[in-house]
């Protein structure tokens, strides 16, 4: 069977990338990782589903096993790839989707030459700062710390193979599968 497509998947907190996502998962062909994190749940996230939610230590235990494909710290939180599932998929016929900061991404680009790389991008930066605010699941630091977070972020954009601007969701999902349909070789 041909294997899937690896791809890491970026975008700033409150571009949008979970909605796109979540297109994309109606596909069937699409795969996305669960990553391990030591942040708390939000309302309404499950263990296990949106992320396999881990104490600092189990964390550090898993890196020191050499767990991860990549891991890295993002606000004061680690968050990390366990490696084994994502081959597993792969070799399935999945294309995986990582959904990961850049620091991540750069380490997969790294490793995993071959993967495909996306960054998800807002129409305006005002625009990023009304979403992140408006889906009301940060409190003002952590915003905060967010939007220093973009900043950083921005310096990693043309590492990037693909940018694709979120202005409409089932727009940026299209341009996203056609991404995948040119890279099908
Ligand atoms: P959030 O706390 O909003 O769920 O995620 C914060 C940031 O961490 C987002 O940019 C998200 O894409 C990224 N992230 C989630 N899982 C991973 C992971 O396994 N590795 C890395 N490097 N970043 C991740």
């Amino acid at each position: 069977m041909k294997k899937g497509k690896l791809v890491v998947y970026t975008g700033y907190s409150g571009v949008g990338k979970g909605t796109i996502m979540k297109e994309l998962l109606k596909r069937g062909d699409i795969r996305l990782s669960v990553s391990c994190t030591t942040r708390a749940p939000r309302e309404g996230e499950i263990d296990g589903v949106n992320y396999y939610f881990v104490s600092k230590e189990k964390f550090e235990q898993m890196i020191a096993e050499d767990s991860f494909l990549e891991y890295a710290q993002y606000c004061d939180n680690y968050y990390g790839t366990p490696e084994e599932p994502i081959n597993r998929m792969l070799d399935q016929g999945y294309n995986v989707f990582l959904e990961i900061e850049v620091q991540g991404g750069m380490q997969v680009m790294k490793k995993r030459p071959d993967c495909l790389s996306i960054f998800i991008i807002p129409p305006s930066f005002e625009e990023l700062e009304r979403r992140l605010r408006g889906r009301n699941t940060e409190d003002e630091e952590t915003i905060q710390k967010r939007l220093c977070a973009v900043e950083e972020e921005k310096k990693y954009i043309d590492k990037y193979a693909h940018t694709v601007l979120n202005d409409d969701v089932s727009r940026a999902v299209e341009e996203i599968v056609s991404i995948l349909e040119d890279n099908n070789e």
